[in-house]
């Protein structure tokens, strides 16, 4: 079957979403609803139903019900991980499904979205690997009379809201880790982009999971998101989203003091140096910008290439860029598909406007293509300094900005002067070079000749204004838990206050 084929069939009957409470699929108590359309033919792609206060708060009650009750966070790990085994086998078994939901939503091609659905799975399974290894630890070392241990404690509700850049990938970074944990959630995708996430509350029914531990909510972030971010009975918020939105939710969540994993926005250089492999690092500066038309936390927005080589790099990247493939995302070969909303097509070229303000020459691109559907042309904004907004500013879109620099402590420098602090790639032969750079940059994930690669079991997170907190690895779990001390003490206990005479 062509990949435009089943895009037609999606096309004849939209998707009907519903919103997943305390183990019941529903319409929003006030009957809203909320329409997607896709952002590369604007056809109705799925219908859902729009949860609001009354629905937040519903789900938040029955999230708390079944951590407070249980059975959910007492059962053996091993039983939690037996059942997020089956979620991982039902990813795979509708792998393709969910592919097509998350192109037609997001804009994306949709070999890249079956290669994130895939990637998502692998998690679901390092995740229940996790279940069976949580544990705390414990001290014989503190005298005589005294045991000390210190336990795990799942946190509770874990309040869980993601951006509509890598849908089902982002969900699957916290979910199953909380779930690993012995939490209870409340899951609320960008509302743009909620199918897939809706479809994997059908596959978390099927693989097992008690009611009321998972509830999806679709709706908007200032309604839906801002009770979930604020609601008492939650006790931590685990976002991922832009910088600006990632503090208000900062901001309100303090008033309860929910312990908060944030995953917000970056300004990621990739450094290239003059012996660097060159035609690995002209390939990585195309791929890491134009990669889901440059919509990507970690997206290499900005090239710092030496001086020496700086017009011959940036020529080769301009040229290798031309053939890009940009179009439908359900067309065979298409590397670049849609920009996945009105808004954001709005910033991309209003930050392209500005760089061209701001004296910066748009060497290539810049512009909306003009053809149904929301399209930008590869874009490539060379004479960058450090000062203008599209050096220092997150664009999320396929634009590159070029600056220059001569030496080592210049790139570091330069590498450095964002608020940001997600991550870098540095692009060089010399071992020093490379060892002297990364310890010098702050950035969660440096990367050494090599460019957006990704791993279950390496941590991954932002320094500065890119987060706080690390997802995946071996602690991920940790994460979502308290820690609770037991001071037990052996044989007669000394009397304090008034010594027994
Ligand atoms: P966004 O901040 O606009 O929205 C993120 C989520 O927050 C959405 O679900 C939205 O509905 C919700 N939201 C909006 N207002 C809210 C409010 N007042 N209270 C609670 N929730 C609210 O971000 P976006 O445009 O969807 O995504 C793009 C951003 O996400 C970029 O900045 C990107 O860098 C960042 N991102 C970061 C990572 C990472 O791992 N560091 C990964 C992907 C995306």
């Amino acid at each position: 079957m062509s990949g435009n084929t089943e895009s037609n069939e999606i096309k004849q009957s939209p998707y009907k979403g519903k919103l997943l409470i305390d183990g019941q699929w529903c319409e929003a108590a006030d009957g809203c609803q909320l329409e997607r359309m896709s952002p590369a033919d604007e056809h109705l792609v799925a219908v859902y139903a729009k949860a609001g206060v009354v629905d937040a708060e519903r789900a938040i009650a029955a999230a708390r019900k079944a951590f407070d009750k249980g059975p959910w966070p007492m059962m053996k790990g091993a039983e939690r991980a037996r059942i997020l085994r089956n979620v991982a086998d039902g990813i795979l078994a509708r792998k393709h499904e969910l592919a097509r939901m998350e192109s037609l939503e997001n804009g994306k091609p949709v070999a890249q979205s079956l290669a994130e659905i895939e990637g998502a799975a692998d998690l679901w399974q390092y995740a229940a690997t996790l279940a069976r290894n949580l544990h705390g630890d414990s001290y014989n070392t503190l005298g005589e009379a005294t045991l000390g241990v210190v336990l795990r404690d799942p946190i509770g509700v874990v309040s869980i809201i993601t951006p509509w850049n890598f849908p089902f990938l982002i969900v699957s970074q916290k979910l199953p880790f909380a779930l690993a944990a012995g939490c209870t959630s409340i899951v609320k995708p960008a509302e743009v982009t909620s199918g897939t996430t809706v479809m994997l509350g059908e596959i978390l029914q099927e693989a097992g999971i008690p009611p009321g531990v998972v509830n999806i909510l679709v709706g908007r972030g200032s309604v839906v998101g801002d009770v979930m971010v604020t609601h008492p009975d939650v006790d931590m918020l685990s976002f991922t989203g832009s910088t600006a939105v990632g503090k208000q939710a900062v901001a309100k969540s303090a008033a309860t003091l929910k312990k908060v994993s944030m995953e917000l926005g970056g300004k990621n250089p990739q450094i290239v140096f003059a012996d660097c492999d060159w035609d690995a690092a002209v390939d990585a500066a195309v791929y890491g910008i134009f990669f889901n038309a440059g919509q990507c936390c970690n997206s290499g927005s900005r090239i710092l290439v030496q001086d020496s080589i700086a017009e011959k790099f940036t020529a080769a990247v301009i040229e290798r860029s031309k053939h890009v493939r940009v179009g439908d995302p359900f067309e065979a070969g298409v590397q670049v598909g849609a920009i996945t909303t009105d808004k954001q097509m709005d910033t991309i070229l209003s930050y392209v406007e500005g760089a061209r303000k701001d004296g910066a020459h748009i060497a290539m691109g810049g512009s909306r293509i003009d053809r149904p559907g929301m399209y930008i042309e590869p874009t490539v904004v060379t004479g960058v300094t450090r000062d203008m907004a599209i050096a220092k500013e997150e664009v999320f879109g396929p634009v590159l900005a070029v600056l220059t620099f001569s030496t080592l402590e210049e790139a570091i420098d330069l590498a450095n002067s964002t608020l940001y602090g997600l991550s870098a790639a540095i692009w060089s032969k010399d071992f020093n070079t490379c060892m002297t750079t990364a310890r010098r940059i702050k950035a969660g994930t440096v990367w050494v000749n090599t460019f957006l690669e990704g791993h279950a079991e390496l941590p991954f997170g932002g320094y500065r204004e890119s987060g706080i907190g690390r997802e995946l690895g071996r602690l991920a779990t940790e994460d979502y838990t308290e820690t609770k001390t037991l001071h037990m003490h052996l044989g007669p206990r000394t009397d304090w206050y008034v010594p027994k005479s």
